[in-house]
């Protein structure tokens, strides 16, 4: 049979025993534990588990298996291209597994700056002993070692959405596989895997959720380190909640039609902040100059719905915007039916150094906006008032 489209695998993955089930929408099983019947076989079923094996026939416990989650990865997975996918409690969680699975081969990262604040921290820190190598993605091959375990990029990055070249940068790796954290463009303007990566890291608390009000993290990737990744969630534990798989898993039926709206309104409001007074520049690779190597396109099918600029007047005139904005809400995260704004610096990358976030092109009046699904036009008036007001503050001034 041909391949189904990509909308209709986003409607249908994960659901395929539901006729034979009869039953309309995945049941969501909260045991925390599985009755065994005879100790007999029950051995094998956890051994096989336990080595992040598939599941035998009885789950055992809620930290081994849970087959309201194994939907929701059955179906990232499709979306992705992927052999499988593994779920875990959060992004951070998702990260840290992949960071524990590769370590077993050598404790040397290479990443490059920007990338998402938590991410920035979890690997200069060192917490896991891991050590980084920060680099350009132009100059990754020369920051490979011996040792060198795995190559972490982000792309649209964090908060510059500046885009990554996905094949230049696996290429550059030689061996040596490469996480893309997607979660800014989703599968449905980019599949990292057709392009050389080995792991695709997605925050599922933000477009796979969509809704803000679920958290969950998920990597997508071939079947050999799936089962290295649920190994070490089985050790130590960050599993995703049965509730949490089954709102994703709800999520991705309508991913496809809520990051095309919502990258319409991000192309709106660029367009219109690019020409507004008060703005010294915007950061959206669908802009002119937005997209220097030309990616869009050829690696991703959309500029999608982040966007980030700054104000000429400074993190002042940033705090300014922040307190008038009606509409908008001044808060973290991304990628939610409502349009989100926050001041990176001082939030999500704060926990960067100031240096490596000058660097890493993070200035003091910078705003990134997640654009949701309002009517783009309501989401500029509401900006457009807030940046006339500085605009007129700064004429009083003289
Ligand atoms: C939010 C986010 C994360 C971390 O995910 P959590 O679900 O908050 O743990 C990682 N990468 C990116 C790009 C993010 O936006």
């Amino acid at each position: 049979m041909k391949q189904l489209g990509f909308e209709t695998r986003a409607v249908h993955s994960g659901r395929e025993d539901l006729t034979q089930l009869g039953v309309h929408v995945p049941p969501i099983d909260l045991s925390t534990t599985y009755p065994v019947g005879s100790i007999g076989s029950i051995g094998e079923c956890f051994d096989a588990l336990a080595h992040g094996g598939p599941l035998r026939d009885n789950p055992i416990y809620a930290r081994l298996h849970n087959p309201t989650v194994v939907r929701f990865e059955k179906a990232l997975a499709a979306l992705e291209g992927a052999e499988e996918s593994v779920a875990f409690g959060s992004g951070m969680a998702a990260l840290t597994a992949v960071l524990l699975a590769a370590r077993q081969g050598g404790t040397h990262v290479v990443a490059c700056r920007p990338v998402y604040g938590g991410t920035d921290h979890l690997l200069a820190s060192g917490l896991l002993g891991m050590e980084v190598t920060w680099t350009h993605p132009h100059h990754v091959a020369k920051a490979i070692r011996p040792d060198t375990v795995l190559v972490i990029i982000e792309t649209p990055a964090n908060p510059t959405l500046a885009l990554i070249d996905i094949a230049r940068v696996a290429a550059q790796a030689g061996g040596v596989p490469v996480l893309v954290d997607s979660t800014f463009a989703t599968p449905v303007l980019l599949q990292p895997l057709v392009h050389g990566a080995a792991l695709v890291l997605h925050s599922a608390t933000k477009f796979l959720g969509g809704h803000g009000d679920v958290m969950g993290g998920v990597v997508a990737t071939n079947a050999a380190w799936a089962a290295r990744l649920r190994q070490v969630r089985i050790a130590t534990g960050g599993v995703l909640h049965p509730e949490a798989g089954y709102m994703l898993h709800r999520g991705l039926a309508t991913l496809p039609i809520r990051v095309r709206e919502a990258q319409r309104g991000a192309a709106f409001l660029a367009e219109r902040l690019a020409s507004h007074p008060a703005v010294s520049r915007v950061w959206y690779p669908g802009l002119a100059g937005g997209d220097p190597e030309g990616l869009i396109g050829r690696q991703m099918k959309g500029p999608g719905s982040l966007l980030s600029f700054e104000l000429a007047g400074g993190a002042r005139a940033a705090g300014r915007v922040m307190e008038r904005l009606e509409l908008l809400t001044p808060a973290v995260s991304l990628g939610s039916v409502d349009t989100l704004i926050q001041h990176p610096a001082s939030l999500t990358h704060r926990v960067v150094d100031a240096k490596d976030r000058e660097a890493g092109g993070i200035s003091e009046g910078m705003l990134r906006v997640s654009v949701g699904l309002e009517n783009p036009e309501d989401l500029w008036a509401d900006l457009q008032r807030a940046l006339d007001g500085l605009v007129s503050l700064e004429r009083l001034a003289g």
